[in-house]
C-alpha cells in the first residue's frame, strides 16, 4: 500500500489511537563490548487509557496493530527504494502482545518495530547508510503527522 492511500485517514486514526514512535539503538554484544549496529524505530498506539486493559484477544488492539503495520510497510516501501544496498530493514511485531509500560504513560499499548540493520556483517558499527535510512524514516513519519517521543 502506498502512503498516499493511507494519508487521508491517517490524521484521524493517528489521534484516535494516539500513535507515536520512538527510536532505540540496536546492539550486539561482542565479548565485553556492546556495539551499536543499527536502529529500531518502534511505532506505538493504544485505544484504552485503562492500565489494566491487557487483553491479547482485544479486537481493537489488533486493529491498532494492523494500522501500525500498514504505516510501517508503507514507510519502508517509500524509504527503501532510495536506501543504499547495504541496509536491511525488517518489520516485526508480536501479535499476542499488548504491553503496559510506565514509559508510555501506563497504558496498554501495541507496538510494531522497524529494524534498520546491515545487510552484510551484522556486527559492523552503525553506518552512514543506516543513519540516512533512519533520517528518511523520521522525516516520513513526521510528515504523516506521527509524533516522536
Ligand atoms: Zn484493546
Amino acid at each position: 500500500m502506498a502512503t498516499t492511500e493511507l494519508k487521508p485517514n491517517l490524521n484521524q486514526v493517528s489521534k484516535q489511537y494516539s500513535l507515536f514512535w520512538k527510536i532505540w539503538p540496536e546492539y550486539v554484544v561482542l565479548g565485553s563490548e556492546r556495539r551499536q549496529v543499527g536502529f529500531e524505530v518502534e511505532l506505538i498506539g493504544f485505544h484504552s487509557s485503562d492500565p489494566s486493559h491487557i487483553d491479547p484477544a482485544c479486537a481493537v488492539c489488533h486493529r491498532v496493530q494492523h494500522v501500525l503495520l500498514l504505516i510501517a510497510a508503507a514507510a519502508v516501501e517509500e524509504i527503501g527504494h532510495q536506501a543504499q544496498d547495504s541496509v536491511r530493514h525488517e518489520i516485526t511485531h508480536d501479535a499476542q502482545s499488548v504491553v503496559c509500560s510506565p514509559g508510555w504513560g501506563n497504558r496498554a499499548c501495541v507496538a510494531v518495530s522497524i529494524h534498520i540493520l546491515h545487510k552484510h556483517g551484522f556486527d559492523q558499527p552503525v553506518s552512514q547508510a543506516e543513519t540516512d535510512f533512519l533520517e528518511g524514516l523520521r522525516t516520513h513519519l513526521l510528515e504523516l503527522g506521527l509524533s516522536q517521543r
